[in-house]
């Protein structure tokens, strides 16, 4: 019993996403020989809002919905990050995702920090109506704290364009002024940015093709497996079935669909719905848990936290892991692939591309000035090449996993600027 429970805990500690990025987060700053405040500085978002948000429903009653945010650290400049409407959010994923942001800003060199958002709720059980009372109630709660040069927020699982345009309008009201900046992730005609929808799949895009070449494979013909058809998920799909893979397995949140020969996916795109569901049209589906164990050469989680674990690491076929969405692989699993000669891409470099266009958006909205999609396409590929090559490189010279190097990059710029500033 006594051991049962120790293994329980163990696993629970393993798929708590705050206290393994703690830990890398200290290990990347150890090996980079920063004293030990810089951790106890970083190893907690410096503000973190916890709001209740009072919403009329259609039913004529009042629901209060729970929602956060983090800002994990403004050394840099403003926190950035985005909005996720789920009902699984906690406040410790919520202060997590805000240290990977900061990371990956550090990765791509942006002048950023990091922050996140969450509600917890469901919005595809809530009416369009409803959506846009949370989203303004939010905005309202939040209103102290978030700004074009404090933070700025952006879509994230189950928000779009649309709610971030309600967010954009109820701040532009707080503000008395039309502020396009105070947000990414907005409709083109709101000051949103060519690109930005499809950014974080083209990012990962890079690194699959960069992945592939120091693997000697070729993308076109490649089997690949995504793991949600979401944002990331679905362009990600398109965007390398364009490029000839063959797309061999995809999933939703109700199931994957499987064929070894490759899945039609400009059908499937046609079909889902606009929160990334499709298998439900389909009987012969499998389970996520076998999508992730499918024959393949490149794997790619991009929908939720923990799927690849020590449970299933043994079991994962592909030669390349990328992952696209934030946390979907533990650090025993991470370590099992990494000895297994497996390359995994870790989020915080592989999914970085969101933030960078979103970074471009913000750029063009304080400008006033917008840039044609080619120059966005061009400007995302020559950032995302190089944090590739950075990473890979300091991988093989330290001899770490990919997850260790890109945080040794991502924590290098805050720390830096903290310790310019003489806070620690
Ligand atoms: P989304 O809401 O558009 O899509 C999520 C997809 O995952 C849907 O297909 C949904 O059905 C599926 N899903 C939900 N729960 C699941 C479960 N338990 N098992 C399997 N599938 C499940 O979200 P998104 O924007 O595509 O984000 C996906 C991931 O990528 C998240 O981890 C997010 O943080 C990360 N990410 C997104 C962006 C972005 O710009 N959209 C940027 C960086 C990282």
């Amino acid at each position: 019993m006594v051991a049962d429970k120790a293994a329980d805990s163990t696993k629970e500690e393993s798929m708590d996403v705050l206290s393994s990025t703690r830990t890398v987060v200290k290990n990347a700053l150890e090996r980079l020989g920063y004293p030990d405040e810089v951790f106890e500085l970083l190893k907690e978002p410096i503000r973190m809002m916890t709001v209740r948000i009072p919403v009329r429903m259609d039913d004529g009653s009042i629901k209060i919905f729970t929602g956060y945010r983090a800002q994990h650290n403004d050394a840099v400049g403003p926190t950035k990050g985005g909005v996720r409407f789920h009902p699984d959010v906690t406040e410790k994923e919520v202060k997590a995702l805000s240290i990977w942001m900061s990371l990956k800003a550090g990765i791509v060199d942006l002048p950023y920090g990091g922050g996140k958002g969450g509600i917890i709720c469901d919005p595809r059980e809530m009416s369009f109506r409803e959506l846009e009372g949370l989203s303004r109630g939010y905005v309202r709660a939040i209103s102290q704290i978030v700004g074009p040069n404090k933070d700025i927020p952006a879509p994230d699982v189950f928000t779009n364009s649309q709610i971030m345009a309600w967010m954009m309008d109820e701040y532009s009201r707080i503000d008395e002024f039309n502020s396009p900046g105070f947000i990414t992730g907005k409709p083109i005609v709101l000051g949103g940015s060519h690109g930005r929808e499809s950014a974080t799949a083209k990012g990962v895009t890079i690194c699959i093709n960069e992945a592939a070449k120091k693997k000697g494979i070729d993308v076109k013909g490649a089997r690949v497996v995504i793991q949600g058809f979401g944002n990331a998920g679905s362009f990600l799909s398109k965007f390398l079935y364009d490029a000839g893979a063959k797309i061999v397995g995809i999933s939703d949140a109700y199931g994957a669909l499987h064929d070894p020969d490759g899945l039609d996916i400009d059908y499937l795109l046609d079909r889902r719905d606009s929160f990334g569901t499709v298998t439900k049209l389909f009987n012969n589906t499998i389970s996520n848990k076998e999508l992730l164990e499918l024959d393949c050469d490149i794997l790619v989680p991009a929908a939720v936290e923990n799927q690849i674990t020590e449970e299933n690491a043994h079991k994962i076929k592909a030669s390349i892991v990328v992952e696209a969405a934030n946390g979907p692989t533990t650090l025993e699993a991470t370590k099992i692939l990494t000895e297994r000669g497996i390359l995994l891409v870790p989020d915080v470099l592989s999914s970085a591309g969101g933030v960078t266009v979103s970074y471009f958006e913000w750029v063009q909205n304080n400008q006033g000035y917008y840039w044609p999609e080619e120059e966005i396409a061009e400007k995302l590929e020559t950032i995302m090449v190089k944090s590739f090559n950075a990473i890979f490189n300091i991988a093989q010279t330290r001899r770490v996993d990919m997850r260790l190097a890109a945080y040794m990059v991502g924590v290098r710029k805050m720390a830096e600027a903290a310790r310019f500033r003489g806070w620690v």
